[in-house]
């Protein structure tokens, strides 16, 4: 696999190779590292690892960013929201890595948004001075002018300022990072469950294939323990004490773009407790988003009746001709964070690495700051390890894929395994544009035919 990836036509990397990486894996082979969990977090750090020349092994549940990671609100931002917390270090620096993003990759778009002024939201000159606080932590320093509204909102929408932040898809920006892992030479595998791991100065991992049943036991000198919401039941399996990790779930719901005539993002203020939220325009539909609350289980489920009831409402006062029939689909996904207190709007949204012998547990990375999270837990495991830290750009994105790719370029160069694989995460239909679902799941059907898909989800 890795050998062929140096080359610079596009790296075969189908459920076949998957099959066949498989069954290669010798029973107690020996990795550098073991990654667990094909998040962004998990994902960025084989990426950075794989720079240093390191044997890495990442393993993931289910597919590629099946996790949180394609449930966020897919904004690469500054967070404003951060900054009228005070927390204007982790502005600065998730500004940095959005003006990187922008800069240095293909699969991350600025957005131009809108925040808009009412009775609930910060007053006029605060939002004012925080958004002049943005644009200088961007190094474009500007005073936003307030446009007042002309009958483009309802009317309790007095006006808005302009700003603007990035956006990608989430899964794409994991799935590129897990290929460019391998075109490194790591060995990355999806539906592969870790089931045990025994903590020593080597560690023993246990894992199952999920599509054949076969079970597998390799070793690592150092596991990076990246799976997220489920990161403290990792711990747990190792038999080591958890790390308290605070879990706070969001919700998001879809409905068709024609409820909406603007290109703009809109920020606003929820008028039932003063939360911002987000619309979001991407291709033929609007993401309205997204609720905040600690929850005791990270298991992936839909949104309550009560959080969609709370979306609705909260984005009526600005589109008022959305109501629960207007929903094409709607996702769910779990922050993983490590703080105090049970507002989880005030838990600290910095990534913390926590290290217990040689098992490092990473939590709170975000898709913006990726980069920063990874290479710092890269650095921690190349000094363990005693290799070279990973370069300053790393880690690099260098795999791309070609404009306008047909299904068949997903089923032979990004390794879904199953059908919903690509509506949901490789071509992800299933949230951008609904109604095309049908039309791909036909053309899937050639690649079920010849068993490089299969047709329904692995539960
Ligand atoms: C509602 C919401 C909106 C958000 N919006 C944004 C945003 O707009 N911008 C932004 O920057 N951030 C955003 N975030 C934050 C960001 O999405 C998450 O912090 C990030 O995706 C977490 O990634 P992760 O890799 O740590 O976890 P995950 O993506 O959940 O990955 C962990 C992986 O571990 C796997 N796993 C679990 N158990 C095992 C096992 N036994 N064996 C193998 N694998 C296992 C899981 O299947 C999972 O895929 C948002 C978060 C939420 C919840």
């Amino acid at each position: 696999m890795g050998a062929a990836g140096r080359t610079n036509s596009p790296l075969e990397y189908s459920s076949e190779t998957r099959k066949t990486t498989l069954s290669a894996l010798k029973q107690g082979q020996q990795f550098d590292a073991i990654v667990i969990g094909g998040g962004i977090t998990g994902s960025g750090t084989a990426n950075a690892l794989s720079a240093t020349g390191a044997k890495i092994l990442l393993l993931e549940r289910g597919d590629f960013a099946s996790g949180t990671s394609s449930a966020s609100s897919k904004l690469i931002h500054g967070g404003l929201r951060y900054l009228q917390q005070g927390r204007i270090f982790l502005t600065r620096d998730l500004i940095r890595e959005r003006e990187y993003l922008l800069r240095n990759t293909n699969i991350v778009r600025r957005i131009d948004f809108r925040i808009l002024i009412d009775d609930y939201s910060a007053s006029r000159t605060a939002v004012r001075f925080g958004l002049f606080l943005y644009s200088l932590l961007a190094g474009r320093p500007h005073i936003p002018k307030f446009i007042r509204n002309r009958g483009e909102y309802p009317a309790g929408i007095r006006g808005y300022f302009e700003f603007y932040d990035a956006v990608t898809d989430d899964s794409t920006l994991v799935v590129h990072n897990i290929l460019s892992a391998v075109m490194k030479g790591s060995v990355c595998l999806n539906y592969c469950e870790v089931t045990g791991i025994s903590a020593g100065s080597i560690t023993e991992v246990r894992f199952t294939d999920r599509v054949s049943g076969n079970a597998f036991s390799v070793s690592g000198k150092v596991v990076v323990n990246c799976a997220g919401p489920w990161a403290d039941s990792m711990l747990e399996i190792a038999g080591k004490p958890s790390n308290g990790a605070r879990l706070s779930g969001g919700s998001h719901i879809v409905v068709d773009i024609s409820h909406y005539k603007g290109m703009q993002a809109l920020a606003f203020f929820s008028h039932i407790d003063g939360r911002q939220m987000f619309i979001i325009p991407r291709e033929s539909v609007l993401i309205i988003g997204t609720t905040d609350s600690i929850v005791h289980s990270a298991e992936m489920r839909k949104p309550t009746p009560e959080e969609i009831d709370y979306i609705l409402e909260s984005a009526r006062r600005i589109i008022p001709s959305i109501n629960r029939d207007s929903i094409l689909t709607s996702f769910y996904g779990v922050r993983p964070l490590l703080g105090m207190g049970n507002d989880p709007g005030k838990i600290t949204r910095n990534f913390s690495i926590l290290q217990e012998g040689n098992i490092l547990s990473v939590y709170g990375v975000k898709l913006t700051d990726f980069r920063t999270a990874s290479k710092k837990v890269a650095g921690r495991v190349a000094r363990i390890l005693g290799k070279k830290a990973p370069g300053n750009d790393e880690p690099v994105i260098n795999y791309r894929r070609p404009a306008d790719p047909k299904i068949g370029y997903y089923v032979k160069h990004e390794c879904p395994v199953t059908i919903e694989d690509i509506t949901r995460r490789r071509f992800p239909v299933d949230i951008y544009s609904p109604s095309s679902r049908e039309n791909v799941i036909a053309q899937c059907k050639e690649f079920v035919q010849n068993g490089l898909l299969l047709p329904e989800p692995i539960e």
